[in-house]
C-alpha cells in the first residue's frame, strides 16, 4: 500500500476525482470499471490537461506531450488495453543534437542515460564534452563506487562522478529539454531508478549507465501515437463516457475540507463527451465522497492541501508550419537541445516534428513542423504572437544552421503551460486528510510513464480496500 492510500480503511463506493488531466482520467476509468460511482470535476473547458491537440496550418498537432517513455512497458500496455496499440509508432532513429555556447552543434551520444555517458572514451562523447572534460570525467569516475552514491539529485551525482563539463554540456540540456528543470532539482531515483545501486555495484557511473541500459528493453526510449498523443486523452474521455462517469467541466475546486470539496460558484459552461455537464453558476457548491482523488497538477495541489504556494513559471511553445525543401534532409536529426548560455538563441529546445514522426511528415505533404520551447522569462507573456513567431524563426535558423525565410511560414501557434514546480518530497501524500489521495506529476514524477503507472497503482489500492 502506498503512502497515498494508507490513511483510510473505508470502502470506496463514491469517488470524487478533481482534475481531468491524464492522471485524473486514468484513476476515474479504473475506479468506474471496478463499479465505483465516480464524479470527475475539471476546472477548464476540456479534458486531457497537458495532453491535448491544436490545429496549425490545417494539421492536428499535439499542443503538449507528444511522446511517452517506453521504460517499464506501462504506457504501451495501457495503450493496448485502450485499443490504441496499433497506432504506437517509434520516432525516426536519427536522434537529436545538442547546441552549445560556442555555436557548435553535435549529435547526442548514443550510449547515454539522461545524457550521462556510458562510455567516456566514445568519439561522440569526446566531440561534445571536449578532450579535457572527458579526461576530467574519467579521473573523477575512477573513484570508489560509493563516492557520490548518496547524492539524491541528478546534478549532484553527475557533478561528483563526472564533473561540470559533462553536467553542463550533456546532462543539463537534455534534462532541461525533457523535464523542464535543472538536474539539481531532479531526483535520480525518480528518473533513473536503480542507477545509484548500480554505481555502488559496478564501481563507476559510466558502467552503472551501461548496466541500467542493458536492463531496459531494446529499442527506442520513447514512442508516440500515429495521430498524436492527444488520442490517448480522447480514448480515455470515450471510456469515461462508456462507463457512465459524471464529468463536470468548468468546475473549479476552490477548497478541500476532509472528504468534501467546494466548487467555485461562477464556473463556466462547457461540454465534452456525452456525460459532460457544466457546473452551475451562482452559489458555491459542495460535493462529498468516500474518497477524494486530487489530480490537479503541481500548483493547485499545493494550494488545496494547504502547502505553501509556489510561483510557477511558464513554458511557451511556439509551433511553425513552413515549406522549405532544405529541411527535408533533417539537418539536425529530430531536433536540438540547447545548452545554457548558447549564443543568440532563446529557445531551450527545438523539435523537428516532421523529421521525428514519419506519420506527421506524410500528413504535412512536403511542409515541415518545428516546435520550439521557451522558459519564462526568456519569452514572457508580454511578447506578442508576431514577436514570438519572429523569435522562433530566428532561433530555428540558428539551431538548424539555415537562414529560414519568413515568407515560407504558412502558420504559427503559441501555447503556454505552467512550468513544473520542484517535485514534492516523497511522503508528502502521507500528510493528506483521511480519505484524500493525490496523483499526477507532482507526486508521481513528470511524464506520462510515471503518471499513468502511479495513477493505476493508487486506483487499484482504492478498489482493493
Ligand atoms: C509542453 C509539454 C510537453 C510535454 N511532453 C511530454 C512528453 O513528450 N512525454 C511525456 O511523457 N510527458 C510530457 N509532458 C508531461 C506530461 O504531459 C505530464 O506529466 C502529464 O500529462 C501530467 O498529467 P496530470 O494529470 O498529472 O496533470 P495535468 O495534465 O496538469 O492535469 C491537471 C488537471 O487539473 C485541472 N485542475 C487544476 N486545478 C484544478 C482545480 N482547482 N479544480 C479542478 N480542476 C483543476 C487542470 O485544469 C488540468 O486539466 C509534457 C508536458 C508539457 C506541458
Amino acid at each position: 500500500m502506498t503512502e497515498a492510500t494508507r490513511s483510510s480503511g473505508a470502502a470506496t463506493r463514491r469517488a470524487l476525482v478533481v482534475g481531468g488531466g491524464v492522471a485524473g482520467l486514468v484513476v476515474a476509468r479504473d475506479l468506474a470499471s471496478a463499479g465505483v460511482d465516480v464524479v470527475l470535476v475539471e476546472a477548464s473547458d476540456r479534458l486531457g490537461g497537458e495532453v491535448g491537440r491544436h490545429v496549425v496550418g490545417g494539421l492536428p498537432l499535439d499542443a503538449g506531450a507528444e511522446s511517452f517513455a517506453t521504460r517499464g512497458g506501462t504506457v504501451r500496455a495501457y495503450l493496448d488495453e485502450l485499443g490504441l496499440g496499433d497506432d504506437v509508432v517509434l520516432p525516426d532513429p536519427r536522434g537529436a543534437w545538442v547546441q552549445h555556447g560556442s555555436g557548435q552543434a553535435f549529435p547526442l551520444p548514443r550510449t547515454g542515460l539522461l545524457g550521462i555517458p556510458g562510455d567516456l572514451a566514445a568519439d561522440d562523447v569526446v566531440a561534445v564534452v571536449g578532450a579535457a572534460g572527458t579526461a576530467e570525467a574519467a579521473r573523477l569516475d575512477a573513484a570508489p563506487g560509493d563516492v557520490g552514491a548518496d547524492e539524491t539529485s541528478v546534478g549532484g551525482l553527475v557533478r561528483v562522478r563526472m564533473g561540470d563539463a559533462v553536467l553542463d554540456r550533456l546532462v543539463t540540456p537534455i534534462i532541461g529539454g525533457v523535464h523542464s528543470v535543472h538536474p539539481d532539482a531532479l531526483s535520480v531515483d525518480r528518473v533513473a531508478p536503480g542507477l545509484r545501486a548500480a554505481l555502488r555495484r559496478e564501481g563507476s557511473l559510466a558502467a552503472a549507465v551501461l548496466s541500467v541500459r542493458a536492463l531496459a528493453p531494446a529499442g527506442s526510449a520513447v514512442a508516440g501515437l500515429r495521430g498524436g498523443m492527444a488520442s490517448l486523452a480522447e480514448a480515455l474521455v470515450a471510456e469515461l463516457d462508456r462507463l457512465g462517469v459524471e464529468v463536470r467541466l468548468g468546475a473549479h475546486v476552490a477548497a478541500l475540507d476532509g472528504r468534501s470539496v467546494t466548487l467555485n460558484g461562477d464556473a463556466a459552461a462547457a461540454g465534452q463527451g456525452a456525460a459532460a455537464t457544466s457546473s452551475t453558476s451562482g452559489a458555491p457548491e459542495r460535493l462529498e465522497a468516500d474518497v477524494v482523488v486530487l489530480a490537479v497538477g503541481d500548483g493547485a495541489g499545493r494550494v488545496l492541501t494547504g502547502r505553501a504556494a509556489h510561483a510557477a513559471g511558464l513554458i511557451t511553445l511556439a509551433t511553425l508550419v513552413l515549406r522549405d525543401p532544405r529541411l527535408d534532409a533533417a539537418p539536425r536529426g529530430t531536433g536540438v537541445l540547447v545548452a545554457p548560455g548558447a549564443d543568440g538563441v532563446r529557445a531551450k529546445a527545438l523539435t523537428h516534428a516532421t523529421a521525428k514522426w514519419p506519420w506527421l511528415a506524410e500528413r504535412a505533404a512536403g511542409r515541415h513542423v518545428l516546435r520550439l520551447s521557451y522558459d519564462s522569462p526568456a519569452v514572457t507573456g508580454a511578447t506578442t504572437d508576431d514577436e514570438l513567431r519572429s523569435t522562433a524563426l530566428a532561433d530555428a535558423s540558428v539551431l538548424l544552421g539555415l537562414t529560414l525565410d519568413p515568407a515560407t511560414v504558412e502558420d504559427a501557434a503559441r501555447v503556454e503551460w505552467s512550468a513544473p514546480l520542484p517535485q514534492e518530497a516523497a511522503g508528502a501524500s502521507s500528510s493528506l486528510p483521511d480519505g484524500v489521495v493525490r496523483v499526477g506529476g507532482a507526486v508521481a514524477g513528470r511524464g506520462l510513464a510515471a503518471v499513468i503507472a502511479h495513477a493505476r497503482r493508487v486506483a487499484a489500492e482504492l478498489v482493493a480496500r
